[in-house]
């Protein structure tokens, strides 16, 4: 089954809507409309309805960062999945930065992830072992957890459709700077793509497994985002820091199609 390849960028709590804007016309002018490659914009709430007047379709395709699961009712500051409907056709949902800074628990993202089913947008689901966790070898167990509990309302259809993001949330730079940090390997997303297709298909099947996307996120950057790309089971990458430079995000859509068409190394 040929998958499409996806390059995600998260751009955070970052910029104001003029520099959004610029980000975005520079965006445009460097990334040319690949068929076989989807460019995925994960922007600010505040932004996504006036970059939705600027932006190229036939490039790149909007997406939220987080939502509420109700879809409406007293939730004082809460976004709605069915407020975003219109507007986007992804969401992120579970990011570790959610988990850990905004206490979003398992339940929380379970109900995330059928809330964005039922109101029409497709889950990005971020899933990975916190620094401890990696040390103690729990890797496995947590992946696991993490991802049985937040499927644990969705049809093998639905899971066929949505994009599952490996993120080891020690190797996570948190910033523009990928100097002084750990940095997980190509074999190391090789070897947890392996191993969330295989949880994938024991519980929903081959088609869901073979149709499920599954990205790598931490301190991907132009440098070393083909080296992931090229990695077995891997249909993409989730950018953090490197997305907010368009040079070094254009340059990973580059290395995405490179990977694709087998140029250079
Ligand atoms: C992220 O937080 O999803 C991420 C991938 O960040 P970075 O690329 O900065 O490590």
């Amino acid at each position: 089954m040929k998958r499409k390849k996806l390059i995600v960028a998260n751009w955070k709590m970052n910029m104001n809507l003029q520099q959004a804007s610029i980000l975005l016309h520079r965006l445009q002018e460097r990334i040319q409309i690949h068929k076989d490659i989807e460019v995925v914009l994960a922007m600010s709430y505040l932004h996504l309805q006036p970059l939705s007047l600027q932006i190229d379709r036939r490039k790149f395709r909007q997406a939220a960062q987080n939502a509420y699961y109700d879809d409406h009712g007293p939730f004082t500051g809460e976004v709605s999945f069915s407020m975003l409907h219109d507007l986007v056709h992804y969401s992120l949902v579970g990011h570790s930065e959610r988990r850990v800074k905004f206490n979003e628990s398992l339940d929380d993202v379970r109900k995330k992830v059928a809330s964005a089913f039922r109101n029409g947008v497709t889950p990005i689901l971020c899933i990975g072992e916190q620094k401890d966790e990696h040390l103690r070898l729990e890797t496995k167990q947590v992946v696991h957890d993490q991802l049985s509990s937040a499927l644990l309302d969705v049809t093998p259809e639905e899971v066929a459709e949505m994009v599952i993001a490996y993120e080891p949330v020690w190797a996570i730079s948190n910033g523009n700077d990928y100097h002084g940090h750990d940095i997980a390997t190509p074999d190391d997303a090789k070897e947890m793509a392996t191993y969330i297709r295989h949880q994938i298909e024991s519980t929903f099947g081959k088609y869901a497994a073979n149709s499920v996307r599954i990205l790598y996120g931490a301190s991907v950057n132009s440098e070393n985002a083909r080296a992931f790309l090229d990695a077995d089971g891997i249909d993409g990458v989730l950018v953090g820091g490197a997305s907010l430079n368009y040079h070094e995000f254009s340059g990973i859509v580059n290395a995405a199609y490179r990977s694709l068409h087998g140029i250079g190394v």
